[in-house]
């Protein structure tokens, strides 16, 4: 068998980075490569309906080894890393046994440090895999890959633990927000899913964001500004007006848990012509409405009294929350509880301050939470991982099949 550590440290090699200037899927040449190589892995361990398609997307079946009928449930991980930080030439690193204290990245110009990370308090004799300081590592999501397809093994060598089919599926570009653009969930076959993505031993989610964007524009007239008197009108001016003018307490750095947000992405600024781009948050679709109703009613009070539009809005949404797709279905985390408890990890149920492809898949049919993968400070040069998490993974990934198949029976 090929260790769970060993395919991980190879399957971070792969440079898989997504690019959002790219219009095409996948986005990145890299995504294909890696895809080509893991579907030749998923023929080599004998993995029925192995199929890597013209998008990037890897699907296989590990079929069930019961002679009753249990439903086919799904694993997903993504196989694309952040545009945030470089994805080539990951040099992972692995401490064992860790004993506290700073861990030096690479030549030691970066250090991966408890006083910033105080996660790693908690990790005394662990043994942990960080970068070189230089790239992200890839745990999110190669991790999940690994665990995935180790889990996929174990059952596979171990044929006495019942299971039903088992469908498993990589997409690309996730991290571009396009994950689930050009997944087939009838050709998957699974009846409900998990994501394989989450962060630290524990992690179970199936509530995210609704999520809406904002584009605000203020149209200003530009003048020479000798003799600008009365004629110019600076875009700036009510630009800046109008951002000062948002709640200061609902943005990302003052808010937590389940309280949503208005965030002031970017900005384009010049006399003439003014934009500014917001992304709006919240948990409930109620409160995203209302959101969406400040900002309309704002954008109606800067144009009062003005003959033309000084201040036009486009909003479009983007995801919603999951949570309506998934709680119908009580036993879709309720065995993922339950397995997490039978491999020792406490589930720590959260809502995810994001979106996940699985909150995308959940509405297209396919109800899909997320699990942990064991790393920590994805999308960054801090990012690292337990080995001992990748195993709990495993092990939660397998007994999940098991359970799925007794309960059943
Ligand atoms: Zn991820």
């Amino acid at each position: 068998m090929t260790s769970l550590i060993d395919r991980f440290l190879n399957y971070v090699t792969f440079d898989t980075q997504s690019d959002p200037s790219q219009g095409c899927c996948p986005s990145s040449k890299g995504q294909m490569t890696f895809a080509a190589f893991l579907r030749d892995e998923l023929l080599s361990l004998g993995l029925h309906d192995v199929v890597l398609d013209d998008n990037g997307y890897v699907m296989a079946t590990l079929r069930s080894n019961v002679d009753y009928k249990v439903p086919a449930i799904g694993f997903v991980a993504h196989m694309d890393t952040a545009p945030d930080a470089s994805g080539s030439n990951v040099k992972p690193q692995l401490v064992e046994n860790y004993q506290g204290g700073d861990i030096a990245l690479g030549k030691g110009e970066e250090v991966l440090s408890p006083i910033q990370y105080p996660d790693l308090h908690e990790l005394h004799g662990y043994d942990i895999i960080t970068t070189d300081g230089t790239t992200l590592l890839g745990a999110d999501n190669k991790a999940g890959i690994a665990e995935i397809i180790s889990a996929v093994e174990y059952l596979i060598v171990n044929a006495d633990i019942p299971h039903g089919d088992i469908k498993i599926a990589f997409t690309p570009d996730e991290e571009i927000g396009r994950g689930a653009d050009l997944f087939n969930v009838e050709k998957f076959g699974a009846q409900w899913a998990y994501t394989i993505d989450g962060g630290p031993v524990g992690e179970l989610e199936y509530e995210n964001f609704n999520a809406a964007a904002a584009t605000v524009t203020f149209h200003g007239n530009n003048v020479h500004p000798g003799t600008a008197k009365g004629k110019m009108v600076n875009s700036m001016t009510f630009a800046s007006r109008f951002q000062a003018e948002m709640p200061s307490e609902e943005t990302p750095e003052m808010t937590e848990g389940y309280e949503g947000f208005y965030h002031l992405t970017t900005a384009e600024m010049s006399v003439p012509k003014s934009t500014l781009h917001y992304i709006l948050r919240d948990f409930e679709q109620e409160g995203l409405e209302r959101r969406k109703a400040y900002l309309k009613d704002k954008v109606a009070t800067f144009n009062q009294g003005s003959k033309q539009k000084l201040v036009t809005l486009t909003v479009t949404d983007n995801y919603s929350n999951m949570k309506e797709m998934v709680e119908p279905h009580p036993h879709i985390i309720d065995i993922a509880k339950q397995a997490m408890i039978a491999c020792a990890v406490k589930p720590n149920i959260k809502p995810i301050r994001g979106g996940t492809d699985g909150a995308r898949l959940s509405f297209m049919g396919l109800p899909c939470p997320n699990i942990f993968t064991g790393g920590y400070n994805f999308h960054g040069i801090h990012e690292f991982i337990t080995v001992q998490g990748m195993e709990l993974a495993v092990n939660v990934i397998v007994q999940i099949a098991k359970d799925t198949a007794i309960r059943y029976r």
